[in-house]
């Protein structure tokens, strides 16, 4: 079969089970699509073909045993913030470039478990700060839509491995938007969950109360499956929700569009940089979900103004405190002939980490230093419980909110926007972490470049069936989620 990595997740599910195919077939296509093509787009730092291939073997064996699950046997690609045990995890940094882990993230652990056969480790911003992929130490991932462009970020090369049809899935991991911005600008749906529902137990962490897993994929379907195996409580991981998983894959049809309320919030559409084309493709996706029995409800949420300072104080300080473990000495890039202990940790950190994440952590120890920490950090954080009790009384009113995913498409690789320009495009995104609510971003068109746009779905907390559903039933009604980059067509 030269088209096995056209199927959807069920398709894969079907086929694997009525033996049309292996899952040593499968996960040998996979390989040689990525050989062939990845080249181009630059999206997997490390490709593990050898522990891929042997996982198949096993899967197909599991199988024959009769002892195979759903997903037995399908393949996947991590971004490489998951720890993997006796593989390269690098957090896109020259930090951890010689990082082995040993032992696997939780999610990792649970893929493995349900059978799920690793291709590789995939690129992404370092340490996850940033909105491109660029500011990986490997280099930038190419937008699989338009090669000159970033496939977005910080999950860049997870969204750009799926668009290429280089995985049918990949893991993420959102903190500001990181999952639903990238899986907006190549085409994909892409879940960030309730902050506590998947495990952080092995992710390296960014900032730790905003940092959470989720699935990036074609459709809504096909996140349901992998959200399956992402969900769950983890004794190791304190901020895990100890409360019964849902199976999202049954749960697709749950939520009925007849009189779903869909709250749009006025303030977010009349901000500054929001494009035109975007703005309209948005408007344009509400109104087929209006059309499929959905009700509009105009809201207010007053706090936006506030969203990008206060994540931009918060996520900084978190990652000031979480980096700081990087000094030379325990693990990771150490400076060569150190003059002594302060020469050590200064050079090994100014020489590990790259440009913004240095920013980051200066803005981050300015704000919990002595002197500024109750006007700068405890600030922020008084104005992010106002943030959430913003979004708890919409919710009071209507079932979901919608919003763009991002102001803008891709940008162009390159296009050097200052960091706040940067900071700015992830208005849409960072108050839903702020918040630790869930939120789905799902494709809904393109901008007059062709480069996809993104609707994004905001619900309560625990209503990852929910938004997965919702999607589900646009997706029943539309194909933009079916369509593919020039580039997935190719051939291996
Ligand atoms: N773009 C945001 C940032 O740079 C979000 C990143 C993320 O979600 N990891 O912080």
């Amino acid at each position: 079969m030269t088209d096995l990595h056209r199927l959807s997740i069920r398709e894969i599910s079907e086929g694997l089970a009525a033996a049309k195919f292996s899952s040593r077939e499968l996960t040998e296509h996979y390989l040689k699509r990525i050989a062939k093509i990845d080249p181009q787009v630059r999206s997997y730092v490390t490709v593990t073909n050898e522990v891929a291939l042997a996982q198949a073997d096993a899967a197909d064996a599991l199988r024959q045993a009769g002892q195979a699950t759903a997903l037995t046997g399908i393949p996947v690609a991590h971004k490489d913030i998951f720890c993997t045990q006796g593989i390269k995890t690098s957090a896109g940094s020259k930090m951890l470039d010689n990082f082995i882990s040993p032992y696997d993230a939780t999610v990792v652990a649970q893929g493995k478990n349900a059978g799920l056969v690793t291709l590789g480790k995939v690129n992404m911003d370092e340490f996850a700060m940033g909105s491109t992929s660029e500011s990986s130490f490997y280099g930038a991932t190419k937008n699989p839509w338009a090669l000159d462009h970033v496939p977005g970020g910080s999950s860049g090369g997870s969204a750009a491995v799926v668009a290429a049809d280089l995985a049918p899935f990949a893991t993420g991991t959102d903190t500001g938007g990181s999952i639903r911005q990238p899986a907006s600008f190549c085409g994909l749906t892409g879940l960030k969950p309730t902050y506590g529902r998947v495990s952080r137990y092995g992710i390296i962490a960014y900032a730790s109360s905003l940092d959470q897993a989720g699935p990036m994929a074609r459709s809504a379907e096909d996140c349901a499956y992998l959200m399956n195996v992402m969900a769950g409580h983890d004794a190791k991981d304190s901020t895990s929700m100890d409360k019964a998983v849902e199976d999202y894959v049954a749960n697709l049809n749950v939520t009925t569009l007849k009189g779903l309320r869909i709250g749009i919030p006025k303030q977010y559409f009349n901000v500054a940089g929001l494009d035109a084309a975007v703005k309209a493709r948005v408007e344009e996706s509400l109104k087929k979900l209006e059309e499929l029995g959905a009700v509009l409800v105009e809201i207010d949420l007053n706090m936006t103004e506030s969203y990008v300072p206060t994540y931009y104080l918060i996520a900084p300080a978190e990652a000031s405190s979480n980096l700081s473990r990087y000094d030379g000495v325990r693990y990771g890039y150490r400076a060569e002939n150190p003059q002594d202990i302060l020469d050590l940790y200064k050079r090994s950190r100014s020489e590990g980490f790259g440009a913004e994440v240095q920013r980051r952590i200066l803005i981050g120890t300015y704000a919990l230093s002595a002197g500024y920490y109750d006007a700068y950090y405890v600030k922020a954080q008084k104005v992010r419980r106002l943030i959430q009790q913003d979004f708890l009384k919409a919710f009071e009113q209507v079932d979901v909110i919608a919003a763009p995913t991002a102001p803008t498409t891709a940008y162009k690789i390159g296009a050097s926007l200052d960091p706040v320009e940067m900071y700015l495009g992830d208005i849409y995104t960072i108050a839903v972490n702020l918040a630790g609510l869930p939120a789905i971003s799902a494709p809904v068109g393109f901008d007059q470049d062709h480069l996809p746009v993104g609707l994004q779905l905001i619900g309560n907390y625990w209503s990852e069936s929910q938004l997965l559903s919702v999607v589900h039933q646009y997706q029943q009604a539309t194909d933009w989620h079916t369509q593919r980059a020039a580039i997935a067509e190719e051939n291996a």
